[in-house]
């Protein structure tokens, strides 16, 4: 079962949940905006700066860094947050997430800047996609906010594949 203390709380908040990471954790931020949950990540977010930001917009706070854990605020779970174990690939750490909030995969979101992407046909792409990846897909899409062009390559169905492996298996309680 799923075991998370203080996060419901939130989710409730918002729905669907959004998050804030740490300086180190750009790498989930783009898998989570992929996953589709507005995600804010800065280079140089000092600790105070994050609870802050987390607290202002009713974000749920993503940290390896057990220092901002014991900020009274955090620690009393008055910002939910949740510790993301060291030695994680950025993929494993999506499925931690997502597994530990039991969340799904929505529809993605840009994962440079985290704005809403549209499917665009593949004509309009076709400057701007590697022409191997073009021969092999059929969906592209381009974010609103910034103009990037995604598809949903190989990465994506790992990402996929892992979920639903990680779903399968319940996570034995809470540690
Ligand atoms: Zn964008």
């Amino acid at each position: 079962m799923n075991v998370v203390t203080r996060i419901p709380s939130c989710i409730e908040q918002r729905e669907p949940p959004v998050f804030a990471c740490d300086a180190m954790l750009g790498g989930l931020a783009r898998w989570l905006r992929a996953a589709g949950y507005d995600t804010s990540w800065k280079a140089d977010v000092g600790d105070w700066e994050l609870v802050r930001l987390s607290l202002r917009e009713g974000r749920i706070l993503l940290s390896s860094d057990t220092g901002i854990f014991r900020i009274g605020i955090v620690r009393d779970g008055e910002v939910p947050a949740l510790f993301i174990p060291h030695g994680l690939t950025k993929q494993e750490q999506l499925v931690f997430v997502l597994g530990r909030l039991d969340l799904p995969l929505r529809e993605p979101r840009c994962m440079a800047c985290g704005g809403p992407l549209a499917e665009v046909p593949k004509e309009h792409v076709r400057e701007r996609v590697p022409p191997r990846t073009l021969a092999w897909l059929q969906q592209f899409y381009e974010c609103r906010r910034c103009r990037h062009i995604f598809w949903q390559g190989t990465h994506w169905r790992r990402i996929a594949n892992q979920l639903e492996n990680a779903r399968a298996v319940p996570p034995e309680g809470d540690s």
